[in-house]
């Protein structure tokens, strides 16, 4: 399989150089040059193990890494998952829920991170090169990026986060990661300085090829290919087309279940539940994709007002036209909004917002109903899911993170302080970590000293 940006500047690329380039050379986002499709071989994938659905889809995008190396290192990303089969399964009335939080961070982001960091690992040091991972979060890539590169010879990554505004257990699940090779910097800001200042690091050519920088946020199309798996292996699990509900922020976890259904997977619906941050659900109501304030709110993962991911979506919807996608974009960029004229013509999709008490109250019902802890974002996905869902079909909804990730809201809900032996586990060890002011040049000189040292 090759690759190419949605912007037109890029094709040809094979897939090791896809994931080394994160954002395309060209400002795009790299998608697939066709994309496979599996409908013949259904009732055979059905029988798989998740490992082994991994292997025969991520071998399908895969064409420079031997199989048996490639089957290898996706045994290894999943041989950290305390699942037995690495996805959850848990049935709650019409809705299920599937849980993608049994890895080492407690967050989904870990199915695509595990991955990456074995990827990583085998692709550098078979190019005898070496890597400085950039990122900014304001929770959960954080710690799932740290958790797949931790303690490997050819990488370094440096993690910008917002002094004070990630969660305590966020900041731990960081910090006390005692590998040489990771750094934690707590900016003296907000998400969005630590953010600018990471796209302003970027942007700088020559100084990101001097220092060889690279990107884990979900740009990176290795990210959205190991997503694709369990929207497969969760389709193939239930006896009729399935529905999916995804809590959505950047659109990566959503755009990857449009995939699988492109893909041939028996998917008929999925639902875009976002939190108050609503342009999405916006976008897919009135046809106008417009930014507005960024609210706080008890799923802060998905507090989010551009995301990154939609580029893809629009690629396809635009019918792979290029063109027409740059310009809106463009559009975008110059104003803060941009639209296609109309509601977007789809039976795919719906889109819907939930707001905080919604959230709250169905986190409450759940627990009363069926004893079963949700937390505040996979909360959301399930409210959307009651709402839109096509009734007597079945709903699977995704657990993004396990409950005590966000004790918080989970005790102002539910009044029970949810627990997870490996969080408990963070209290009192050593922390690490670097302040710095949110200050561009002040970031550029810490990064340059530390990689040269
Ligand atoms: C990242 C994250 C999301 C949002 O996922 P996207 O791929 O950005 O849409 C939702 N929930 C949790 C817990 C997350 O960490």
């Amino acid at each position: 399989m090759k690759y190419k940006s949605t912007r037109g500047g890029v094709a040809g690329l094979g897939f090791t150089d896809a994931l080394l380039m994160g954002l395309a050379s060209d400002g795009g986002l790299l998608v697939p040059e066709s994309i496979p499709d599996v409908t013949s071989e259904l009732e055979d994938l059905r029988h798989c193990s998740f490992v082994e659905l991994a292997q025969h889809i991520v071998g399908m995008f895969v064409d420079d890494i031997d199989t048996p190396t490639l089957n290898r290192l996706i045994t290894q990303a999943y041989s950290t998952f305390d699942h037995p089969e690495v996805v959850g399964w848990h049935e709650l009335d019409k809705v299920t829920v599937v849980e993608l939080f049994h890895g080492p961070t407690l967050a989904f982001k870990d199915v695509a991170l595990q991955l990456l960091g074995q990827l990583f690992q085998y692709v550098l040091a078979l190019r005898n090169q070496r890597l400085n991972i950039l990122g900014a979060t304001s929770g959960d890539t954080g710690s799932a990026a740290i958790a797949g590169v931790r303690g490997q010879d050819n990488v370094d990554i440096f993690i910008l986060y917002p002094k004070g505004r990630v969660s305590p257990l966020q900041e731990l699940q960081m910090t006390t990661v005692s590998d040489s090779n990771v750094h934690c910097i707590e900016v003296d800001g907000t998400f969005d300085d630590c953010q600018r200042i990471m796209k302003d690091t970027f942007s700088d050519l020559d100084y990101k090829e001097k220092y060889q920088l690279g990107a884990v946020n979900s740009v990176n199309w290795a990210r959205v290919l190991a997503q694709i798996v369990y929207y497969g292996y969760a389709s193939l699990k239930t006896p009729t087309a399935a529905q999916f509900s995804v809590p959505t922020g950047n659109f990566g976890n959503v755009f990857a279940a449009y995939l699988a259904q492109r893909m041939g997977f028996p998917i008929n619906k999925l639902i875009v539940a976002t939190n108050e941050n609503d342009i999405l659900a916006r976008f897919f109501a009135t046809g106008e994709y417009a930014s507005g304030e960024v609210h706080q709110t008890v799923s802060p993962a998905m507090d989010i007002q551009v995301a990154s991911n939609f580029e893809r979506f629009l690629f396809y919807y635009f019918g792979e036209d290029s063109q027409r996608l740059r310009g809106f974009m463009s559009d975008f960029a110059a104003t803060g909004r941009a639209g296609l004229g109309a509601a977007p013509e789809t039976s795919l999709f719906a889109a819907v917002a939930i707001d905080q008490t919604q959230t709250l109250a169905v986190m409450r019902d759940i627990n009363a109903r069926f004893d079963y802890v949700l937390d505040p974002h996979t909360a959301v996905g399930v409210a959307a899911a009651q709402q839109l869902c096509v009734a007597d079909e079945p709903v699977l909804c995704i657990a993004t993170a396990h409950p005590a990730k966000f004790p918080d809201a989970v005790n102002q809900a539910t009044d029970t302080m949810p627990t997870h032996p490996s969080l408990d586990a963070l209290s009192g060890l050593p922390q690490r970590k670097r302040s710095l002011r949110a200050d561009l040049s002040t970031v550029k000189r810490h990064l340059a000293k530390s990689v040269l040292a």
